[in-house]
């Protein structure tokens, strides 16, 4: 178990480069098989969000991180996407890509496999541009505090998304599950909740940075979930295989959870 301390030091030395190094180019990001974890993360948000049951004015992301893949489904089906992170370098990372600035991460090759597997045949420069024109916020969080943003999104987001963030940022079960209450404030009753997440994972590599994880099992998402007041309405998972346990953590599986939060009564 970590502490607090040790989590936040740790982030001080997050290289954001780094971390996209270890999970967004291959092996993990190989386009040309599902079984690669990347194509299976976005199936599982191209899927969720072609029901079109989940739509409105703004979405959040949480611990964006310096990524964006996660938000090219979600980007055709609200007005304004707002992203969130903790660390200014991550922050700084985004704006880049938003703004179009050389040097910014190549995301194209995930664009180009999303746009493919919606299957609408989107020219993906399309879903680029309408991603960069969605993306106006992108805001300082800490998922530690009642009030993530510092005050409350008003009005509160239609629908919640957060990957890879709560498990590595809280340093047991009990913070993840306070972590989890604490975002669900920023949605609206009613709002749709979709979470990845690292299953039975201890630590992974950023640069300098060896961050400490909460190790969580299926029942541990589903308990969690029920805790801080969610209605789970779907959980899959993924093993990972053993070509793509690279050494840059020690994750087991991802999981995908779409929940929701009850209407008030
Ligand atoms: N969402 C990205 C992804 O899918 O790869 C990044 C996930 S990364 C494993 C975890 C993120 O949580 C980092 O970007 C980190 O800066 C952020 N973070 C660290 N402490 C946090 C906190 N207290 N509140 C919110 N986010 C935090």
């Amino acid at each position: 178990m970590s502490s607090p301390a040790e989590l936040r030091e740790g982030y001080e030395h997050f290289d954001p480069r780094a971390y996209l190094r270890n999970n967004y180019l291959p092996p993990r990001a190989d386009f040309s098989s599902e079984e690669f974890v990347v194509p299976w993360k976005l199936r599982c948000l191209a899927e969720t969000f072609a029901s079109g049951e989940i739509r409105g004015r703004t979405l959040i992301d949480v611990g964006s991180g310096p990524t964006i893949y996660q938000l090219l489904s979600a980007c055709d089906h609200f007005e304004e996407i707002v992203a969130t992170d903790y660390l200014a370098v991550n922050r700084e990372e985004l704006g880049r890509w938003a703004r179009g600035e050389p040097g910014a991460f190549d995301w194209s090759p995930f664009i180009q496999h999303v746009c493919k597997i919606e299957g609408r045949g989107e020219p993906w420069q399309d879903k680029e541009r309408r991603l960069r024109e969605r993306l106006r916020r992108i805001l300082p969080i800490d998922v530690h505090r009642p009030e993530p943003l510092g005050a409350p999104l008003r009005p509160p987001a239609d629908a919640l998304l957060s990957a890879f963030c709560l498990e590595a940022v809280s340093p047991d079960r009990a913070a993840f599950v306070r972590a989890l209450a604490h975002v669900g404030n920023l949605l609206r009753p009613g709002g749709h909740a979709l979470l990845l997440g690292a299953l039975g994972e201890s630590f992974y590599l950023a640069g300098p940075a060896r961050l400490p994880v909460v190790p969580l099992e299926e029942s541990d998402v589903r308990e969690a979930l029920a805790a801080a007041g969610f209605a789970l309405r779907e959980l899959r998972s993924y093993a990972m295989p053993p070509a793509l346990r690279t050494g840059v953590d020690d994750v087991d599986g991802v999981f995908f959870a779409h929940a929701q939060k009850p209407l008030e009564a």
